[in-house]
C-alpha cells in the first residue's frame, strides 16, 4: 500500500545530498579506491572527532563492532556479560558468539537498562557490561562507569541507537572500552547498506580490532599476527559517511525538533505514554526513535496503519522469549510489559512539519 507517512524514507533522504554522493562515489570508483584508502581513514578522524575519542575504527557493522570489541577486550569462555533483552539481538549474540553467557536485566520506563539491577546479577564470572543507549537516550554511563570501576569490569557501549547523545559531560560510545556505532541505513548515520565502526581511547583495543577486522593481517611486515576476520567497512561506504557527516548534527537538530512537536501535540492525549522530552534535565537525547506506550498499541497500529501512516513495533517479543536463544529463564517484568505496549513513529530529519502533525492529527481521531 501506498503510505502518507513512511516510516523511513530513503529516497527523499538521497534526494537531498544526491550530487554529493554520487560525486563521492564516482571517485572511489574512477580511482579503483575500493578497500580501505584514504576515504576510509578520513572517516575514521571524523568520527573520533564527532564522539571525542583519540581512535575510531571503521567496521561491516555494529554487530562487528560489538563483537570485535568483545573479542578485543578478551571475553570469552568462563565469562558472564551483563546485558539487557530489550535491545536487538546483536547485542546479546556477541556475547554468545565469544562463547560467553548473558546475564539479562531489566530496564527503566525510558527503556534503558535499570542500572540499579547490576550489581544484583554480578557473580564471580562477571567480567563485562553492555549498556544500551536505546532509541538516542542514553544509559546512566556515571553509575554503569563507577560500578565497573569499583568491580575491575570492562564496559562496551552499544551506542548503535546513539551516536551524538550526551548525557552531561560524557558522549555516547565515548566513555566505554570501546563505544559500537551502527551505519545501518535507518541509524542517526546511516550509510548505503551496512556498516559500523568502534571508537575508544586505547590505542592497544583499537590495534587489536584493525588486526581482526583484516585476518589479523598487519599490512606492512606481511604479518599474520592473530586469526580474524573479514569485516573492513567498505571504501566507498566511508566515502559516503564523509558526505554525511557534515550534515549530522543539523539532522540532530531536526529529530530534536520533531520530538518537541510529536511531545506537544500528544501530551495528555489518551492513555499514551511519551519518552522523555528532547530538553529534560542533563540528558541530550537524539531521537533514533520516536517511541510511544499505550495499553491499545494494536489497535492504535492498525489505525494508523489504515490511515496511511507506518509505524514499527521493537520488538512485539522480548529477545528473552524466543526459546531458540535459550534465555527464557531471566524474568524481566518491564522488558515484557513494553514489548506489549510500545510503538515507533516516523522519525527521520526528512519528515515535514505537516508530516508529524498527520501523525499526530491521526492518533488524536484514534482516541477521539
Ligand atoms: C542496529 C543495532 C545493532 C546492530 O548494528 P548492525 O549495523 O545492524 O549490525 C546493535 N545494537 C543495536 C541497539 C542496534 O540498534
Amino acid at each position: 500500500m501506498e503510505y502518507k507517512v513512511r516510516f523511513v524514507n530513503y529516497p527523499e533522504h538521497y534526494r537531498r545530498i544526491w550530487n554529493e554522493v554520487i560525486d563521492a562515489m564516482s571517485e572511489c570508483l574512477s580511482k579503483g579506491d575500493l578497500i580501505a584508502r584514504r576515504q576510509l581513514e578520513e572517516f575514521e578522524a571524523n568520527l573520533a572527532r564527532f564522539v571525542g575519542t583519540k581512535y575510531a575504527v571503521g567496521l561491516n557493522s555494529g554487530t562487528d563492532a560489538l563483537l570485535l570489541s568483545l573479542k578485543a577486550a578478551g571475553i570469552g569462555k568462563g565469562h558472564e556479560v551483563i546485558t539487557v533483552s530489550h535491545t536487538f539481538v546483536a547485542t546479546i549474540t556477541s556475547i554468545v558468539f565469544n562463547g560467553a553467557t548473558p546475564k539479562l536485566i531489566d530496564v527503566g520506563a525510558d527503556m534503558e537498562m535499570d542500572v540499579s539491577k547490576i550489581e544484583k546479577a554480578m557473580t564471580k564470572k562477571t567480567r563485562a557490561i553492555i549498556p544500551v543507549h536505546l532509541n538516542g537516550r542514553m544509559t546512566d554511563m556515571r553509575i554503569v562507569n563507577t560500578i565497573a570501576q569499583e568491580n575491575g569490569l570492562i564496559v562496551v557501549e552499544d551506542a548503535a541507537q546513539a551516536l551524538g547523545a550526551k548525557l552531561g559531560n560524557l558522549n555516547s560510545g565515548a566513555s566505554g572500552l570501546t563505544g559500537c556505532f551502527s551505519f545501518y541505513p535507518a541509524k542517526m548515520l546511516g550509510c548505503a547498506g551496512d556498516g559500523g565502526a568502534i571508537v575508544t581511547d586505547d590505542e592497544e583495543i583499537a590495534r587489536k580490532v584493525k588486526l581482526l577486522r583484516d585476518h589479523g593481517f598487519k599490512r606492512d611486515t606481511n604479518e599474520l599476527l592473530m586469526y580474524g576476520y573479514n569485516s573492513r567497512l567498505d571504501n566507498i561506504q566511508a566515502a559516503i559517511l564523509n558526505v554525511k557527516m557534515k550534515y549530522l548534527s543539523d539532522w540532530i537538530e531536526r529529530r530534536r525538533n520533531i520530538a518537541t512537536i510529536y511531545d506537544r501535540g500528544l501530551k495528555g492525549v489518551g492513555d499514551l505514554l511519551l519518552p522523555p522530552g528532547p530538553t529534560l534535565g542533563e540528558y541530550y537525547d537524539v531521537f533514533q526513535n520516536y517511541v510511544i506506550r499505550t495499553e491499545k498499541r494494536d489497535e492504535l497500529f492498525e489505525h494508523l496503519k489504515r490511515n496511511g501512516v507506518e509505524t514499527l513495533i521493537s520488538w512485539p517479543r522480548p529477545t528473552h522469549l524466543h526459546p531458540a536463544l535459550g534465555l527464557t529463564k531471566f524474568k524481566l517484568p518491564m522488558t515484557e510489559k513494553i514489548s506489549k505496549t510500545v510503538l515507533s513513529l516516523p522519525m527521520y530529519p526528512e519528515l515535514k512539519d505537516e508530516d508529524v502533525r498527520y501523525v499526530i492529527d491521526t492518533v488524536k481521531e484514534f482516541y477521539r
